[in-house]
């Protein structure tokens, strides 16, 4: 039987986006594999060029006779990672839709070159006597940047200055003043290469809990045994996740293999740093979005090379060409900075599975909150679940009291804070502690609620809350079903019926009102547009230059605040009615990660004992995302959840592709929306003719949505359509996008922009 070899000419040439076949000839049968560099002839006069196999097929795609042969083999690439990578660029071509030179580029990085650079690193330099002094003056001085500096200095020994700014928001003048002690110095070297931070040393753990050993024993030995069955490790905040993963991590390492750890940009601190170079020295990199194209591709070259046996990075990390890669560990796994906002949108999770699968490495993820699909797989036994229910230090988890606002109201309180959280702000002023305020609004969406009996509107087809537009209607964002509002509520006929559009602004001038002596700080989109504004902010508020941090998501995530002993949540509601089927999901993660902010550290200073409060404020206490997060309770919320995604399809229990339609021209968008919504409700009764579907149940089959107005109809000028396309099976969405790309290429009408998603 003949060979067929699918190959990408020429990566640099978006012209060329699609395999061509050529055969293989008998001599080279046993050399060429999916990512060899190979010469074949091209075009009408045969030009000989290079081209990368990206998979081979005993199926012709064409005539037999017409297909030309691969002339030689450059390099056949067998043990280079390289094929791998292309293997998984070929995945997400199909899984995720887009051109496959827009996967390469995800997949590949460009080979840039490097400018060398300056590095400073901060380096401890005085006696322990002296450091113990100086602390003591600072703390007695309530000098809180030097005495965090210093701290961290003497757990790591030395650290990157630029990382110091962004990781522990202390500022040049600290670093100087500390300089100026002969506490430290300050390193100057010329780099090409970059290691974040250079003699970090942290601390180590000197023996695994019980829990912690469980959890490395069974990954280890059932990698040992080849059972590469991805596993979840759902363990509480502080149940010593991170140390299992290093165990982990360096169990196959001695094994001989290298490791990815994948966490959330906003997860490097310097903690993180510190406690990976310390079991891993300079065999550990790290990369991060202020990493030069060129400095990232030069951290991969050092991991093809050998040089390197863990990198640890946000979802761009996944891509390492490790020779050997041996597992793939995902912190926070439920994090949606994981998903890519462009083409192709890929989820790091599914993608990282593949990788795993094809590289023959195991993959570990972990959080708090698990995805209610890395949840679900547990369940259908597709991944491994390990649960690490308890705090390493014993902690107690915070008190959580949850507030009804309908009866605040009924009560005459119309402010933004109810009795309860107003009282325990007040409390905590008195005893100089700190409070957080927060407001977890996002995007534009804007929901209508009955503050008198908490109704809210919601699509009579699609079970999620419509959003109030401009032409005074209320929208859904999935079907476009419209209904006009009513002046009263049509639930309990009050007049208390309206947008819920409380910004942070506005709480920061009711703080102002209600406690006329609370200093604030306000973080949320508009204060920190300038570069800086951020570490600022977090770092006033950690120097206790303020009593009360009012803001956005931004301030839940991974920032601990010793003296923050309450957390105040003022509409639970604004997280849980965004319009679309993940609302209840990221509300639980949200209110959880909120509770778990407050009171994280011990008394410092000898009094009271630190207790963390939680005040949740919503119009539906009795809604279960808000219910089980007062409690912590991951499980129920679980299974609330797949019940409703199960009764309205969507993800896990189903899936859905979005299809987004933007052209300037809106006759023409709507018309290019209309004929892939065309195409693909002919799609089921034509059958998907020419294309083998393996992996598609026999009974599946696919409900088209739309075309609608997307959430945002315009954004400068571009009109943008959405089109939602739901199936039990994903592969039927796939080859359904793979056919809508190839009728779109054979009409010639491309002129829209589309991009898709999957399981948005
Ligand atoms: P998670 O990643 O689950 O939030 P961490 O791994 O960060 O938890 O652990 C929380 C804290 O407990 C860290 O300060 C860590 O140094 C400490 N810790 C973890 N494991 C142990 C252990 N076996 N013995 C003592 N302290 C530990
Ligand atoms: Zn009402
Ligand atoms: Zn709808």
């Amino acid at each position: 039987m003949a060979i067929y070899a699918d190959i990408i000419i020429d990566i640099s040439t978006e012209k060329l986006d699609r395999t061509f076949q050529y055969r293989v000839p008998e001599s080279l049968r046993d050399r060429v594999c999916p990512g060899s560099l190979v010469s074949v002839p091209f075009g009408k006069g045969n030009r000989v060029i290079t081209g990368y196999v990206v998979s081979l097929t005993g199926e012709p795609e064409f005539d037999p006779d017409k297909t030309k042969d691969i002339i030689d083999i450059k390099e056949d690439n067998k043990d280079r990672p390289v094929g791998t990578l292309l293997q998984l660029a070929a995945w997400m071509k199909h899984h995720y839709g887009g051109t496959l030179i827009q996967s390469l580029k995800v997949v590949l990085p460009k080979k840039t070159p490097v400018k060398p650079v300056e590095k400073q690193t901060v380096r401890l330099v005085a006696s322990e006597e002296t450091v113990k002094a100086c602390m003591d003056e600072f703390e007695r001085k309530h000098q809180v940047a030097r005495l965090r500096l210093l701290k961290a200095l003497t757990e790591t020994g030395a650290m990157d200055r630029t990382f110091i700014g962004q990781k522990l928001n202390v500022g040049s003048p600290v670093i100087n003043a500390l300089r100026d002690r002969g506490l430290a110095e300050i390193e100057r070297t010329t780099t090409y290469r970059n290691p974040v931070v250079t003699g970090i040393y942290g601390k180590k753990i000197s023996e695994l809990s019980m829990d912690q050993k469980h959890v490395v024993d069974a990954v280890l030995s059932r990698y040992d045994a080849g059972d590469m069955k991805p596993s979840l490790i759902h363990g509480v905040t502080g149940s010593g996740k991170t140390e299992v993963y290093i165990d982990i991590i360096d169990g196959i390492v001695g094994r001989g293999h290298q490791a990815i750890m994948l966490i959330p940009e906003i997860a490097l601190t310097y903690q993180t740093v510190a406690r990976f170079t310390a079991r891993f020295g300079d065999r550990v990199s790290f990369i991060h979005s202020r990493l030069s194209a060129g400095e990232r591709y030069d951290q991969f070259l050092r991991a093809e090379r050998g040089e390197l046996d863990v990198m640890i990075g946000p979802r761009s990390a996944l891509f390492t060409p490790f020779p050997s890669l041996g597992v793939i560990v995902m912190d926070e796994e439920h994090e949606s900075s994981y998903k890519s906002e462009q083409m192709p949108k890929y989820h790091t999770r599914e993608t990282a599975e593949e990788m795993a699968k094809i590289s023959g490495a195991a993959f570990i993820m972990g959080s708090a909150t698990p995805s209610v699909e890395a949840y679900r797989r547990t369940v259908t036994g597709i991944y491994e679940l390990y649960e690490m229910p308890e705090r390493i230090t014993g902690g107690e988890l915070p008190v959580v009291y949850t507030v009804d606002l309908r009866k605040e109201l009924a009560e005459g309180n119309k402010s933004i804070f109810s009795d309860k959280l107003k009282e325990l702000m007040e409390d905590r002023l008195s005893h100089g502690e700190q409070t957080m305020l927060f407001l977890n609004r996002r995007g534009y969406t804007s929901f209508v609620t009955c503050r008198k009996c908490g109704f809210v509107y919601k699509c009579p087809h699609c079970d999620v809350s419509l959003s109030l537009h401009r032409d005074k209607k209320l929208h859904c964002h999935y079907c476009g079903y419209e209904t006009p509002m009513q002046p009263l509520c049509p639930e309990c006929g009050s007049r208390y019926i309206g947008g819920m559009r409380a910004g942070t602004e506005q709480v920061e001038s009711e703080v102002r009102r209600v406690l006329p002596g609370a200093r604030t700080l306000r973080m949320d989109a508009d204060t920190t547009r300038k570069k800086g504004d951020y570490e600022r902010i977090l770092s006033a508020f950690a120097d206790e230059e303020a009593d009360i941090l009012i803001g956005t998501q931004m301030i839940v995530k991974g920032h601990d605040f010793p003296r923050v002993t309450l957390m105040g949540i003022l509409a639970a509601d604004m997280s849980l009615h965004t319009g679309d089927y993940r609302a209840a999901e990221r509300t639980f993660e949200l209110l959880t990660q909120a509770a778990g902010r407050a009171g994280r550290a011990a008394a410092s200073g000898g009094e009271r004992r630190l207790m963390g409060e939680v005040v949740i404020q919503t119009y539906s206490p009795d809604n279960y995302a808000v219910i089980t997060a007062a409690h912590q309770d991951y499980k129920g919320f679980y299974e609330e959840e797949i019940a409703y995604r199960s009764m309205g399809d969507y993800p896990p229990e189903g899936h859905m592709l979005q299809i987004l339609i933007e052209d300037k021209d809106e006759s023409r968008a709507l018309s290019s929306a209309e004929s892939m919504a065309e195409y693909a409700r002919g799609f089921m009764q034509d059958g998907p003719t020419g294309i083998i579907v393996s992996g598609v149940p026999h009974d599946a089959h696919i409900q088209v949505i739309g075309p609608t107005d997307a959430s945002v109809a315009k954004i400068n000028d571009v009109y943008r359509k959405v089109i939602y396309i739901k199936s039990k099976s994903y592969e039927l969405l796939a080859v359904l996008k793979d056919g809508i790309e190839r009728d779109r290429a054979e009409r010639k009408a491309q002129e829209s922009h589309v991009e898709f998603d999957f399981n948005p």
